[in-house]
């Protein structure tokens, strides 16, 4: 046996792998858990929907993952 310790090569890859997991985590996280609205004024009439029956104040965004829109909650400071 030689040496255990891993090369710079394995190490890269370790690291891309772990990144890559990230993001597909963050992509379950923003996209398949959410709802999905095929265009920004489908997506803006659920937010207005949100607003009047549920007094909750939502935002939409993009999502480059499905190319469709989802809502988030507003970010309160
Ligand atoms: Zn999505």
């Amino acid at each position: 046996m030689t040496t255990t310790q891993l090369t710079d090569a394995e190490l890269t890859r370790e690291i891309r792998e772990l990144l890559e997991r990230e993001r597909l985590r963050q992509w379950v996280r923003s996209c398949l858990s959410k709802c999905r609205y095929s265009s920004a004024n489908r997506a803006n009439a659920a937010v207005r929907r949100a607003r009047l029956r549920r007094r909750v104040v939502l935002r939409t965004y993009y999502c480059e993952h499905c190319g469709g829109w989802h809502l988030t909650k507003q970010v309160q400071r």
